[in-house]
């Protein structure tokens, strides 16, 4: 693919939002296009409350319980505005566009907005901080990410890209976290394909973890955890679904979820916006790959009646430190995961998992690595062929 050029422009909504277009053909003034929705002032008064016993902070946001909920395909808030029909978009089409939640789970709230502490010894609250965006990956109402064609795929990991090194770079963000949730069992209230990025104020768990996991291998070994990890599952084979030039993908040996897969490049970087031209271009090829590979896991006889897979597709990126300097022991890399086990099953976070956090698995991830290959799209199911050239 010839590496394209992505033009960049940026708007404000009715209630001062960001909105940022990514668009692949210049000057379509689009941002220029004024929001003549009459919206009250954007504000919002969430608040970060920390949890001692776990060393965790929680996010409390009671106003997104009057968030839209799935409303009908002609109210579509993703949807460009078309005529009379005002939407978050103003331009009248987009290719890829990026705004502020008017929902936030996270957003700098005022301090006020905080609940007086007095005489309440246990609560420890701050004011909320970071930024919630959503992401329109195609105007198309009725499209998935699966359908886009890589030029377009490619120009969402461009806006990645660009959003994780702007947010990164802010004071208030500790890490940038790029997913996408689809379908309905995964609880998505807008069915438009969007994915989000959440620019959290601390450091969330899951990749507190990874770091601190990173840290103490670096300390015993002398190596990074990430890489070690890599090598050991592509010396193994056996877990590793799709491999090309720059990338890497493998059911991990521990999988939790019944399908689920780890994205790496070759080449360790921190973050989306370290990533070369080579390593995009390929991402965009891959990625389109292996959503449709999870598209094809659970084939209906009854075609048309059930759902796509539903997923959830989570970048992991290394924390910034308070200069937005990534962390660069962390390595990118994407986790790919369903909650289907089987047609109509879904695996359900029970007692063990949601009280625990301990994970048990139904499905032995070398039979789910048979099973996504067999689903790939010929052309990437090719990880025998790469390991003889190497
Ligand atoms: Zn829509």
């Amino acid at each position: 693919m010839r590496t394209r050029q992505v033009f960049r422009s940026v708007g404000r909504l009715a209630d001062g939002r960001e909105i940022v277009y990514f668009d692949e053909s210049p000057d379509t003034g689009r941002a220029e296009v004024a929001d003549r929705r009459p919206l009250p002032p954007f504000s919002t008064g969430s608040q970060l409350r920390y949890d001692p016993l776990l060393d965790e902070w929680v996010a409390l946001a009671a106003h997104r319980q009057h968030r839209t909920f799935l409303p009908p395909p002609d109210e579509c808030p993703l949807d460009p505005t078309r005529g009379e029909r005002l939407s978050e978009i103003p331009a009248g089409d987009y290719d890829v566009v990026v705004f502020e939640n008017r929902f936030p789970s996270l957003a700098p709230a005022p301090a006020d907005a905080l609940p007086d502490a007095g005489g309440d010894p246990a609560l420890a609250a701050r004011p909320s901080a970071g930024r919630c965006e959503v992401v329109c990956f195609t105007s198309d109402h009725s499209a998935s990410f699966s359908d886009l064609s890589p030029e377009r795929a490619r120009t969402v990991v461009e806006a990645w890209a660009d959003r994780t090194a702007e947010l990164g770079a802010r004071p208030d963000v500790a890490h940038v976290y790029p997913f996408e949730n689809r379908g309905i069992e995964i609880g998505v209230t807008l069915q438009h394909p969007h994915g989000q990025i959440y620019a959290y104020p601390f450091v969330p768990p899951r990749i507190a973890a990874m770091r601190e996991a990173a840290r103490k291998h670096r300390a015993a070994t002398g190596a990074n955890l990430f890489d070690t990890v890599v090598a050991d599952e592509r010396r193994a084979g056996r877990r590793i679904v799709a491999e090309g030039e720059h990338w890497t993908a493998f059911v991990p040996a521990a999988a939790r979820w019944p399908y689920e897969i780890r994205l790496f490049p070759l080449r360790r970087v921190p973050t989306l916006a370290d990533l070369d031209e080579a390593q995009r271009d390929e991402l965009a090829r891959d990625y389109l790959d292996l959503l449709r590979a999870f598209d094809g896991l659970f084939p209906q006889p009854d075609e048309g009646t059930d759902p796509p897979t539903p997923y959830i597709s989570a970048w992991h990126q290394a924390p910034v430190g308070a200069d937005g300097t990534p962390d660069s022991e962390f390595a990118l890399h994407l986790q790919l995961f369903t909650l289907r086990r089987a047609p109509g099953k879904l695996k359900y976070l029970a007692g063990s998992e949601s009280g625990m956090a301990a994970w048990i698995n139904d499905v032995a991830p070398e039979d789910a690595a048979d099973r996504i290959r067999a689903a790939l799209p010929a052309v990437a199911a090719r990880p025998t062929e790469n390991k003889e050239q190497r």
